[in-house]
């Protein structure tokens, strides 16, 4: 009961507000208010998963099925709002709750195909500075909803340098051999939907679906938290 109170103190002295408005929350609010939550910029690429832009971009890097951004990415807008916080603000919840959300979308529309979820692993000393990893919250949350499990077994072996301001097939030459599954790990036969927080050329993505291929998966979909002009 103490605690309660505790708690009460709390959100009177610091009271919970909406990550991308700032308005305060009520106790049902989780991290989003309910306006911004029904005006985020949900993509509908899980009505056309096989055939769609960031499907394209991955042609000749890598062979996967299914290929979904859950909200689109616009400079300034909402999605940015949302990564910035997920990533620079110490809000890893917030990609558990964006990671359910379009659990329950993706159930919706295909029920639960996979076996597991994986995430785009950081390179250790990222994970270390950040103390998580975003993709992996939104993996978590994702995995919550479609009842199977995360796959941490895959690693980043190199410290890569920003991909920013570098061509097409730099950022393929930079990320091509970068990630190894951990050994005794078993993917064999393991229908995969591997996690990133944000697709621009997909390098990162494919090389990633390459290693876990090569490990004996039986296939990859890819599902991100955005993409669209970065
Ligand atoms: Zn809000």
């Amino acid at each position: 009961m103490r605690f309660t109170y505790y708690e009460d103190f709390l959100a009177l002295v610091f009271p919970k507000t909406c990550c991308i408005c700032r308005r305060s929350l009520f106790d049902f609010e989780k991290l989003l208010c309910k306006i911004c939550l029904s005006q985020l910029p949900v993509t509908h690429y899980h009505l056309r998963p096989e055939d769609n832009d960031l499907k394209s971009k991955l042609t000749g890097l890598t062979d996967v099925g299914r290929v979904f951004s859950f909200l689109r990415f616009t400079k300034k807008g909402m999605s940015q709002q949302i990564l910035h916080q997920l990533k620079y603000k110490h809000k890893p919840e917030l990609g558990n709750l964006l990671g359910s959300i379009y659990g329950r979308i993706l159930l919706d529309t295909f029920g639960s195909p996979w076996d597991v979820v994986t995430p785009v692993p950081l390179h250790p000393l990222k994970f270390k500075s950040r103390g998580y990893n975003q993709s992996e919250r939104f993996a978590q949350g994702l995995a919550d909803v479609l009842e199977i499990s995360v796959y941490t077994g895959l690693k980043r072996m190199k410290y890569t340098e920003t991909q920013t301001n570098k061509s097409r097939w730099q950022r393929w030459e930079n990320v091509e051999t970068v990630f190894e599954v951990a050994s005794g790990s078993s993917l064999e036969d393991k229908k995969i939907l591997l996690i990133d927080d944000v697709m621009t050329t997909g390098a990162t993505l494919a090389a990633c679906a390459n290693t876990l291929l090569e490990a004996g998966g039986k296939s990859i979909d890819i599902a991100v938290i955005a993409a669209g002009r970065m």
